[in-house]
């Protein structure tokens, strides 16, 4: 996947608890966010933090973040020398598959997008690169500990 901005994503675990949190705090609206991080040399992306956004569109099927806590989740991590490395969402009733409208979001092509589905307990997370056209399963894991 050589043409994706790094291989695979290290998540720290409160920051992998924090998703499914959020997704279940918004139950039964979507709920929507950014991964945080720097890119290593060795083309590893590692998450330091989780930024919520608010969902705008305040809906059970689909999100749209709310543009002042988006600016400021975005100020915040270029404040920290930071990038966003992923984007997450809930699906609070079906599986953690893209809709075609996540499909069609600009937003996302070159970060990992987390889809969190509640139609499963426990919650199910899987991660995907998205394609104009197609996605494909994005490669991670938890790391031990916390976010700094
Ligand atoms: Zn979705």
């Amino acid at each position: 996947m050589a043409e994706n901005r790094f291989c695979r994503l290290r998540i720290p675990r409160s920051v992998y608890e924090g998703m499914i949190w959020h997704a279940l705090a918004e139950q039964p609206l979507e709920c929507c966010g950014l991964l945080a991080g720097v890119i290593r040399d060795d083309g590893i992306g590692e998450v330091r933090l989780r930024y919520p956004l608010l969902n705008a569109a305040a809906s059970p099927v689909e999100f749209e973040s709310e543009p002042q806590s988006h600016f400021s989740a975005d100020r915040d991590i270029r404040r920290q020398g930071w990038e966003v490395l992923a984007v997450y969402h809930s699906h609070p009733t079906s599986g953690p598959l893209p809709s075609r409208k996540d499909l069609e979001r600009s937003w996302s092509v070159d970060v990992v997008n987390f889809i969190v589905s509640l139609a499963t307990s426990p919650p199910t997370v899987r991660g995907w690169w998205l394609k104009k056209e197609t996605y494909y399963e994005a490669e991670w894991t938890i790391t031990p500990g916390r976010a700094v």
